[in-house]
């Protein structure tokens, strides 16, 4: 037996082993997707949950050096959108039977821009009768403010680590107002207040090796995370990150390189949502469908109003930015059917390992 079909085995991976992992290429890398796949159809099955995304603000006081709505970016239009706005998206959402939504924004601690969020997390719940689950990806927060906008009905929260190296994060989050401890003890206030938790990278990073993605894995799995998206770094060519643009992989090797993290996350928790990037799309026109195959069981459709998705670019050939929601769910519904899997309509998709989480079933 060789040495992948060894590690392939086993019901659990080393660091060492996943590096392995990470590098297989040709039909050792065929065999790892083949029992992604597998293990994905036996835990989640073959359907796909929709997030609608409504990215209600770029305002963002952050810098981190990746980004291409950063706060020192002053090439950016900044927007708002108006409570009108985000709930005609909602009510599009519900509707059209998406069963959640995310609302995404740059990042802010103002109290105007606390209560905001628990404004519309209230008028979206009044709307929608409470049907529709809401995530929320706004960043780091104090822990008073997580409770608060839990008590108004979000139920989720992505906020990804970035990076579980310290060393690498500080690298790509440099100065005061950045801080891994912090981006950590967020992670905990999250789940101590009763959040589905989402976390994530990026990958291909400048600076970023194999181990440090294994770690990222691994540090997934120790958290107990529920839900994860991770997807290629992508350059911005308003972003200091830009200057490293020569040492970065090949775009064709990071998507590769992100397929192989969503199948062994897949192998590692074979119960949590996993969610088909739009940054895979970016580079490769079937990435979607092609993370949904291996692993994957959660995509989100952008239903931002068309006119302010230009102003969210955090990289640059962003697909879809030229769309209304309509043509994304069209566009959405043939891709899913390419991939061999259904669209699970009208449920709330909720991560099977956070229901076992918080009744300790585990
Ligand atoms: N501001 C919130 C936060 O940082 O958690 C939510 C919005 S932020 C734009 C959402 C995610 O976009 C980040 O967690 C980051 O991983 C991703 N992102 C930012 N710039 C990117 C880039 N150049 N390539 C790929 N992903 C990027
Ligand atoms: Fe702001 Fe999020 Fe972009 Fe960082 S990743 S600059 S917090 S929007």
């Amino acid at each position: 037996m060789s040495k992948i079909d060894n590690i392939l085995k086993k019901d659990t991976f080393s660091r060492e082993d996943i590096v392995s992992l990470l590098g297989l290429q040709g039909p050792d890398k065929t065999a790892l997707f083949a029992q992604s796949a597998r293990i994905k159809e036996e835990n989640v099955g073959n359907r796909v949950f929709f997030r609608g995304l409504i990215e209600f603000s770029n305002i963002c006081v952050k810098n981190c050096l990746y980004c291409g709505i950063r706060h020192d970016n002053d090439a950016v239009n900044r927007y708002n959108l108006s409570d009108k706005e985000i709930y005609d998206a909602a009510r599009f959402a519900f509707q059209n039977n998406y069963g959640s939504i995310v609302l995404q924004s740059g990042e802010v601690e103002t109290d105007s821009f606390v209560k905001r969020v628990e404004k519309i997390l209230q008028g979206v719940n009044r709307i929608t009768n409470g049907k529709l689950r809401i995530t929320l990806s706004c960043g780091e927060q104090e822990k008073s403010v997580y409770r608060r906008w839990h008590d108004s009905g979000a139920h989720r929260y992505l906020l990804r680590i970035e990076s579980s190296n310290p060393g690498l994060y500080t690298r790509l989050h440099p100065g005061a107002m950045h801080d891994f401890r912090r981006r950590l003890d967020c992670l905990y206030s999250l789940q101590e207040t009763g959040f589905q938790v989402g976390t994530g990278v990026m990958i291909g990073l400048p600076f970023q090796s194999l181990d440090d993605l294994a770690g990222d894995l691994l540090f997934m799995k120790q958290f107990n995370i529920d839900m994860v998206g991770m997807g290629p770094y992508l350059e911005h060519v308003d972003t200091p990150l830009y200057a490293f643009r020569d040492e970065l992989l090949p775009r064709e090797e990071r998507f590769q390189l992100t397929l192989k993290m969503i199948a062994i996350l897949r192998i590692l928790m074979k119960d949590i949502n996993i969610a088909a990037t739009t940054a895979l799309q970016a580079i490769d026109k079937l990435g979607r469908e092609k993370a949904i195959k291996i692993g994957a069981n959660v995509i989100m459709p952008n239903i931002t109003p068309g006119k302010y998705r230009d102003d969210y670019l955090l990289y640059q050939n962003k697909p879809c930015t030229d769309e209304n929601a309509d043509d994304c769910k069209t566009c959405l519904e043939a891709r899913i059917a390419l991939a061999d899997n259904e669209i699970a309509y009208g449920e709330w998709g909720d991560s099977g390992h956070f229901k076992k989480r918080v009744t300790g079933d585990k």
